[in-house]
């Protein structure tokens, strides 16, 4: 038997009052989701309910088919109900409130007016009250909810799976499937524990990581072939054409991960992807190497986070101006973190 107890001192006790307190609780995920925003989620609503309370999960943007074979990915929706009456708001992954996307826009009144809990991994959040989670320790949100459901004695082998399986592939998302320097003996532990509550791990990996539809590698590849280099061959970047979404049949979801095959460069110590949403909206992605230029300082200058080896903003510039403000800007810190060296 795995035993998480050495590890749950460090889950705060007014966010599991809170949690089990709240009878009808709305909980968020981020735009764009990924597998550690929607399992934390999960992982949350199974808290919550679990202590009597009734949940709506929700997303501006629907769940990705990459996530479908995951138990309660039907249950995110795009809004809350009407009659729902909510007393409390749990945010799962979200570095800043704006990343929840149009669903805090549309529903401004709510967001403002709700008691919130926030349980977040992101060294960029400084979002944090008394009742609020943020520990940027955590390879990933699923790591923390684990946690908290340990805590409150949910079994994590409950409902055959559907807890177990969701948490896990969050910490398979977000460490690359232990293969970044974020999975901590923590990770490890609360990993084992998944595994062996029934989480398939090696399914979840695959399918997460080394399985693609045709067209989205044909994606990857006119990406790959696009790889340009600036200082020396110390910052290697790409873009993505909104032309190449269409050509190759693909939607925006279909981008993630290409960003980590243009990181495999030997040469780069940071990895920048832009992506061309529309003519005046770049997306930027960023990773760098282990040790060396912190990736939300790049992300930072252009209104964004992340964590420091892997961070993102949003660009209000067509994608030439785009790349041209970024590459400046991590030149920039190329040059004065050598200066400084
Ligand atoms: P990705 O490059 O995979 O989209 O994002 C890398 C990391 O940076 C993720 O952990 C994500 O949560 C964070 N991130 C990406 N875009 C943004 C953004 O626009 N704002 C903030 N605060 N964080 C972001
Ligand atoms: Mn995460």
């Amino acid at each position: 038997m795995i035993d998480l107890r050495p590890w749950l001192p460090e889950v705060p006790d007014a966010v599991i009052a809170r949690l089990v307190a709240g009878r009808r609780v709305l909980i968020a995920s981020h735009e764009n989701p990924d597998a550690d925003t929607l399992g934390a989620a999960l992982g949350v609503a199974a808290i919550v309910e679990r202590g009597g309370g009734r949940v709506q999960l929700l997303c501006a943007d629907p769940v990705p088919a990459l996530y479908g074979f995951l138990p309660g990915m039907d249950r995110f929706q795009t809004d809350p109900d009407p009659s729902f009456e909510p007393d409390l708001l749990v945010v799962c992954d979200c570095g800043a409130l704006d990343r929840l996307g149009d669903l805090r826009v549309r529903h401004a009144d709510l967001f403002e007016r709700l008691p919130h809990v926030i349980v977040d991994h992101h060294a960029s959040n400084t979002g944090g009250g008394p009742a609020d989670w943020i520990d940027p320790q955590a390879a990933a949100t699923c790591e923390m909810v684990t946690l908290l459901a340990a805590k409150v004695g949910l079994p994590l082998g409950a409902a055959g799976g559907a807890l177990a399986a969701p948490l896990m592939a969050g910490i398979v998302m977000d460490t690359a499937t232990f293969a970044h320097p974020n999975a901590t003996p923590r990770t490890l532990a609360v990993s084992a524990a998944l595994v062996e509550a029934g989480a398939p791990l090696a399914e979840i990996s695959r399918r997460l990581y080394r399985s693609k539809p045709d067209a989205q590698l044909r994606l990857f590849g006119r990406v790959l072939d696009r790889l340009q280099t600036a200082a020396g061959g110390h910052i290697v970047y790409s873009e993505l054409r909104a032309a190449d979404h269409v050509e190759t049949a693909t939607q925006a979801a279909h981008s993630e991960g290409i960003i980590d095959l243009l990181s495999q460069s030997e040469s780069a110590a940071i990895v920048i992807l832009f992506k061309e949403v529309d003519h005046g909206t770049t997306r930027v992605s960023v990773r760098t190497r282990d040790g060396g230029i912190d990736a939300t300082t790049l992300t930072g200058a252009f209104g964004g986070g992340g964590h420091a080896r892997a961070a993102g903003a949003t660009v209000g510039a067509p994608l030439a101006e785009a790349e041209r403000r970024v590459l400046a800007e991590a030149e920039r810190l190329l040059g004065s973190s050598r200066a400084g060296a």
